[in-house]
This record gives C-alpha cells, sequence and structure tokens, in this order.
C-alpha cells in the first residue's frame, strides 16, 4: 500500500535516490549521481504524506460516487414519487 521504499527522484538528473537507516528530521539527501540537494527527510516525509493521503481521499471518494451512482439509479428505476418520511400517527378514536 505504502512506498516503502523510500525512493525519491532527483529532480535534477532524475536519477533514483533513496532514505537510508533512520534519517532525523533536518537530515538532507544528496543526489548519488550528481551531488545536488533534493530534499530533507522532514519535507520528504510531509510530501508523502500528503500525496498518501491523497490518494486514499481518492479511493473513498471514488467508491461513494459508484454507490451513489448504483442507489440513484435504483431510485429512478422505481417509477413513483418517494414516499413522505412523516411517521403516521397511530389512530385514537375521538370520544364524544
Ligand atoms: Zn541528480
Amino acid at each position: 500500500m505504502f512506498n516503502r521504499s523510500r525512493k525519491i527522484a532527483c529532480s535534477h538528473c532524475h536519477g533514483d535516490n533513496f532514505w537510508k537507516g533512520d534519517p532525523a528530521p533536518t537530515d538532507e539527501l544528496a543526489c548519488r549521481y550528481c551531488n545536488a540537494f533534493i530534499t530533507t527527510y522532514d519535507d520528504y516525509i510531509h510530501n508523502f504524506i500528503r500525496v498518501e493521503a491523497a490518494r486514499m481521499l481518492a479511493q473513498f471518494m471514488e467508491t461513494d460516487s459508484e454507490r451513489d451512482l448504483a442507489m440513484l439509479k435504483h431510485a429512478l428505476s422505481q417509477q413513483r414519487p418517494p414516499r413522505p418520511l412523516r411517521v403516521s400517527k397511530p389512530y385514537l378514536p375521538v370520544i364524544r
């Protein structure tokens, strides 16, 4: 589910780089090919969480809209107006 390889592409040469071990938030990743600064671990984690959160939200929204569409199709196939939600009162005989 998650990208556990912690792979990150260099924005300069597009080479694949990887976080190793347990980096501190202030640790910086430099490209192993062109030696350019890529990101700090803190920024990497924040970006990673943002991307994963967006992906998961998109999945949930997809699921919901599919279910909503199915419900809508079902409702339209009924061909009659929806019943009022008013709860009928119990019958009380009027004593005169
Ligand atoms: Zn590079």
